[in-house]
């Protein structure tokens, strides 16, 4: 028996001649989105609004002439069980993209929450200190640590405007337990365990950390923050609990307690407490740049991080 290709598959391949010479000959004409009363550039609004449909974020791999090569796409579908097939969307100005053609290995792993680093690694951000670690998985590399990963390879690309789409057979599948790093609105996001306790902060504050945040976990017994060391990051406690010695005072607190923030805001004075994990500890760590700049995007953040030292001020 022929089988013959379903009739949407006849469609023209990507102009950039990714797998294909054949050019897409009606391309649509670009045009000016309408976007009603949204201020500023058109084609920034457009993006913007794209920007409110929340996603997980992957590390694309590939490997060519023995060296891998990665970056990190949010713009990534399941497409199809039967056969398994999936989408990954890549600008045309992409290093990634002169890379891939018909049969290419391609590997997607989706990052867990801690893996902000790894994102910001492979979009070309400046990270501190990080070496990438590749594991293989039918020849095609993936992202150590990630919360899923599937491998597979290139069967197909389509014209995509600045970017070009690839569907890739999926050869391998893999996942593990644990939560997605999420995009929204052009920012990282995570799904907060103990919502409750932190629901207690400002959504703007809580917005402010947990955005430009980076997960770090602690042993019991571990040091935080020790008393008199200058250091530039202040910590929200996201699971685990917390044991704050000062000279006049011993305090335990959990999940949602921010802590090592007035040094933060006071830069090159010494730690005021030595912080010691009580238990196994969660935090997110947000460096005074970070935090500067997501105070300065969001006056309201400062507002709420005033009242939270007003009311501490009060207390002591
Ligand atoms: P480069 O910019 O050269 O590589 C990316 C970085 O990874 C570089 O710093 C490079 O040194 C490093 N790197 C790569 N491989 C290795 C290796 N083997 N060893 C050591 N270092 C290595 N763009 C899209 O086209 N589609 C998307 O869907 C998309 N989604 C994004 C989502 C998010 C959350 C972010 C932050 C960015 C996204 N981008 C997306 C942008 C994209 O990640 C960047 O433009 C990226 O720089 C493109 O990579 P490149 O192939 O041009 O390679």
């Amino acid at each position: 028996m022929v089988s013959t290709a379903p009739q949407e598959f006849d469609i023209p391949l990507s102009t950039g001649a990714v797998l294909s010479d054949s050019p897409f000959e009606e391309i649509p004409a670009s045009h000016v989105v309408d976007v009603g009363d949204l201020e500023g550039d058109p084609a920034i609004a457009f993006r913007r609004t794209m920007g409110m449909f929340a996603t997980g974020v992957t590390v694309l791999t590939t490997i060519r002439d023995g060296q891998v090569h990665g970056m990190t796409a949010n713009a990534f579908m399941s497409v199809s069980l039967n056969p398994p097939l999936v989408l990954v969307s890549i600008d045309r100005r992409a290093k990634m993209l002169s890379m891939l053609h018909e049969g290419s290995p391609l590997g997607v792993s989706v990052l867990a929450e801690r893996q902000s680093m790894e994102s910001n690694f492979f979009a070309g951000r400046p990270v501190e200190a990080y070496e990438p670690s590749f594991e293989l998985i039918r020849d095609i590399p993936l992202v150590g640590g990630a919360l899923a990963q599937v491998a597979g390879r290139v069967v197909r690309s389509y014209w995509g405007g600045d970017h070009s789409l690839f569907l890739v057979r999926v050869e391998a599948a893999r996942y593990g337990e644990g939560k997605p790093l999420l995009f929204h609105g052009g920012r990282y996001e995570r799904i907060l365990q103990n919502e409750a306790v932190l629901a207690a902060l400002p959504p703007e504050l809580l917005t402010a950390i947990t955005s430009r945040g980076v997960e770090r976990t602690f042993a019991e017994g571990d040091v935080l923050m020790a008393l008199g060391e200058t250091s530039d990051e202040m910590m929200l406690v996201l699971e685990g609990q917390v044991l704050i010695e000062r000279p006049d005072r011993r305090l335990e607190l959990g999940p949602g307690a921010i802590v090592g923030e007035i040094e933060v805001l006071d830069p090159g004075k010494g730690r005021l407490a030595t912080i010691t994990a009580v238990t196994s500890v969660r935090c997110l760590v947000v460096t005074r740049d970070a935090f500067r700049e997501a105070l300065t995007e969001e006056p309201g953040a400062a507002l709420a991080l005033v009242e939270i030292l007003a009311s501490r001020f009060r207390d002591s």
